[in-house]
């Protein structure tokens, strides 16, 4: 008679490359990607039961940037091997111990490994894990730093998917910036919009386009980051004067920056992203943004579904997010997985999984 071992203790843990070409550049103010150049963690189980996890940073990164990162991935696993999957809060503490912040993308690969792997075991959708709120998400699909025909023509391939809200890029040049969001809306008259400047606007810049916007009959919902990340007054300018919701991204980044920003009423939304600090840091933060009355917007770096997926699993189980930006596997040239994806009207609808995120990686290895 021998001792029963732990079917949900972890006894492998690898990482590898998770690499795919674009369709065209994913161009914003702060740059251009023309590959996804992401990390897949695999875990197993005693069980046998695999778990996946996608790790993608903000920086075009190359090979050698990649290998380290592969590296630092590894490294950071060990210390995951023969703990016990069930304890999965803790080794979400051990994640973030044991890889350093701003390895934030490996933390929520590897947490996103675990708790996918946990609840392929218990049976369960991940959802249920963050609270079981709802059972579907609907993304907006954004229009990236492209010319004004190019943009028309994007945004009425969007509203033919049924999608209800576009994200627009701006913050590199006013007048082209303008262009761009009026020939969105003549595209798409009847989708809501939302603008992103990723930090590339002065506080007077971003509040000229939302009144120029305006006395066109233009009305975005939302303006994200129009100011650099440290100008807390700017963003409070901006929402003050041009009198529209501020989501904070980049502004939202250290844990002690979501109160900082509700004091100084710096934003109204703060965008939550798993890559940012790992699982429980994003956690943490949403509890954190909605208990002092901030709206809570779930974002993503250019991730394929598995990221993207986990992301809707989390928006889904806590409830309640005004914005879902989980559009990026659409800019994948190739898809890297099986599974949940970004279905008709930009909704991930999650009541079809049955276990876990709901995602697999295609193949053996992508380089
Ligand atoms: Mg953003």
């Amino acid at each position: 008679m021998g001792f029963r071992r732990n079917p949900a203790e972890i006894v492998d843990i690898r990482a590898e490359p998770f690499n795919a070409p674009l369709h065209e550049p994913f161009a914003i103010a702060t740059g251009s990607k023309s590959e996804a150049r992401n990390i897949l963690i695999r875990v197993k189980l005693r069980s046998g039961v695999p778990g996946y996890g996608e790790g993608a940073g903000s920086a075009a990164t190359g090979r050698a940037d990649q290998d380290l990162e592969l590296l630092r991935a590894r490294a950071a696993g060990r210390v995951l091997l023969g703990k016990d999957a069930r304890s999965w809060r803790r080794l979400l503490e051990v994640i973030e111990e044991e890889v350093e912040p701003r390895w934030g993308f490996l933390r929520a690969a590897l947490g996103m490994a675990v708790l996918d792997a946990l609840t392929r075991q218990c049976r369960i959708p991940l959802r249920l894990l963050f609270g079981g709120a709802e059972s579907s998400v609907s993304s907006d699909v954004t229009v990236t730093i492209v010319p004004p025909s190019k943009a028309a023509m994007d945004a009425r391939r969007i509203a033919a998917m049924g999608v209800k809200t576009i994200k627009i890029k701006v913050g590199t040049d006013l007048e082209a910036d303008l262009g761009r969001v009026l020939s969105v809306r003549a595209a798409a008259p009847r989708a809501s919009l939302f603008l992103d400047a990723n930090q590339g606007y002065s506080p007077r810049q971003a509040i000229a386009l939302v009144r120029r916007l305006r006395s066109r009959g233009v009305e975005p919902m939302f303006f994200e980051q129009p100011v650099a990340k440290d100008d807390f007054p700017g963003l409070a300018a901006v929402a003050r004067l041009a009198r529209i919701p501020v989501v904070a991204d980049e502004s939202a980044q250290e844990p002690g920056d979501v109160p900082r920003l509700a004091r100084l009423k710096a934003a109204q939304v703060v965008n939550i992203k798993l890559m940012k600090r790992g699982l429980l840091a994003a956690y943490d933060a949403a509890v954190c943004a909605r208990g002092l009355g901030l709206g809570l917007m779930m974002g993503g770096m250019v991730e394929s579904c598995l990221a993207m997926g986990c992301a809707a699993h989390f928006a889904a189980g806590l409830g309640g997010f005004k914005i879902v930006d989980l559009d990026t596997p659409l800019w994948f040239q190739r898809s890297l997985t099986k599974g949940l994806s970004l279905g008709p009207g930009g909704v991930y609808d999650l009541s079809k999984v049955t276990a876990g995120i709901g995602v697999v990686p295609r193949g053996r290895r992508s380089t």
